[in-house]
Order: C-alpha cells, then structure tokens, then sequence
C-alpha cells in the first residue's frame, strides 16, 4: 500500500492541505500574489487550489467568486451546474450566442443549456478570457504531443476525479471555460494558443445567479504555453451577497 505525501499551501485564513504528490510544484523564484476580493468584503470560503490540482464548491445565489491567476498565465479551466438540477449545466454556445461575441469579460452572462443565467462576469482584470479553446485531456495531449504523454494527467482527468465527489461522470462533461486563457481568434477565424496576458495576482470575478455548483481544474498542461510551462496555485474566494443596504453599491 503506498502512501500519498502531501503538500502544506499557506492562506491568509489558514492552512490548506493538498493530496497533489510532492513534485508538482512551481519553478523556484516564481513571482507569487494572492491578492485579495475583488468584489465584496465578507469572506464566507478562501481556497489555494495547488498547482495540477482539481477544485469544487457549491457558490450560493448572490454570492460572488473570485478567482487569483497566483502565479501568472495559469489557466483555470472550469464547469458550471445548477447545484440542485446537474443536469442544467454551463453552455458554451448558449453564452456565445446570446451576447454575440467570441469573448468572455465583464458583464458576460455565462448561461446553461436552458437558456438561465448560471454566473454573470461583474469584474475582470485582463482584457478577455476565453470558452472556445477546451480542456487538455491525455487523449488530446497524446494525439498533439506524442505518445510519451500518455501518462501526463489532465484537466478532462481533473474533471473526471472533482466531479465524483457530487456523484458526476463522463457523461457530464461538456465545453468549458478557461479563466486566464489566451486563446486569441484570429480574423480568418483560427484559434491560437500562445503565451498569456494575465499575471500573478490579477482577477475575475463571477456572481452565482442560482445556486451553482463550481467545478475547477488548475491545469498540468506542459506542453504548450498555456500555464508558461510553470503551473501555479489558484486563490479561491467567496465572498457574500451584498446586504439590502448595500446592492448595488459594491458591484
Ligand atoms: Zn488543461
């Protein structure tokens, strides 16, 4: 029987204990900021999700999600589900098609296969960030990159491992985002996958319009410069919804 050594990740609220094996670790020197809300004040949870690591939490209606690109360039891929109805989940062309654009940023409402706001942006501190460019998965790294990758885990296993915890499988995978991805469309209306615009301790923010169930990969990719080829941490906060007194005022 092995033994699974695990890591110890510092927050501001407390020590947080990752499973993810000793070695998945970023670059010595790597610039690190985990930088606080970027909307709301009240913490109700405040997560490090390590480097390579899967991520979930139920955010509540009204409450907001910030999530810290910590190190820099690190996607954070990421699924959407109505928490009382999984079967109402993020859409990618539902988004694209209500708003009329490619890009996700402030003010996009990320919507479920019904139609129904799952999240609304309400900050963001890149320039845009993308749902078009997909998960990495061992199949596609393997088809991409060499057979030698085979044994390379990525987010579709991020997914796949998070997502049986809320009693999710396979068949409940479907298109995601990509927080701090730059996956640009070009005007012949190819996508790239080149080097990030984010850097350590930039934002977005996202504001549950139901009560959404928020699945995470922070993801290994090491093949392409979608994580600089330096996978780094992922802060996690939620912060409560404005009071009666308040709406409206801290948005
Ligand atoms: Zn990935």
């Amino acid at each position: 029987m092995s033994t699974i050594t695990t890591k110890t990740f510092s927050t501001p609220s407390g020590d947080v204990i990752s499973t993810v094996p000793v070695g998945a670790i970023y670059a010595p020197g790597t610039v690190l900021d985990e930088s606080g809300p970027l909307v709301g004040t009240v913490i109700v949870s405040d997560d490090i999700v390590a480097p390579l690591a899967p991520w979930s939490l139920i955010v509540k209606a009204g409450e907001v999600l910030t999530i810290v690109d910590v190190g820099g360039n690190q996607s954070a891929d990421c699924l959407m589900y109505n928490a009382h109805d999984t079967a109402e989940r993020y859409s990618v062309p539902d988004t694209l098609a209500w708003q009329g654009n490619a890009y996700v940023r402030e003010g996009t409402v990320l919507r479920s296969n019904l139609g129904h706001p799952l999240m609304t942006v309400v900050g963001n501190e890149i320039d845009r960030q993308d749902t078009i460019g997909g998960a990495c998965s061992k199949e596609s790294n393997t088809l991409r990159y060499g057979q030698h990758t085979e044994y390379q885990h990525g987010c579709r296993e991020n997914f796949l491992a998070e997502a049986s915890r809320h009693g999710l499988g396979a068949r409940d995978l479907v298109s995601n985002l990509n927080w701090f991805m730059n996956v640009p469309v070009e005007a012949d209306g190819a996508l790239g996958i080149v080097d990030g615009m984010s850097a350590p301790g930039k934002r977005v923010a996202i504001r549950a319009e139901m009560d959404v169930l928020v699945i995470v990969s922070n993801c290994p990719q090491m093949n392409n410069p979608c994580n600089d080829f330096n996978p780094t941490p992922l802060r996690m906060i939620v912060t409560a919804a404005p009071t009666s007194t308040t709406t409206g005022t801290d948005l």
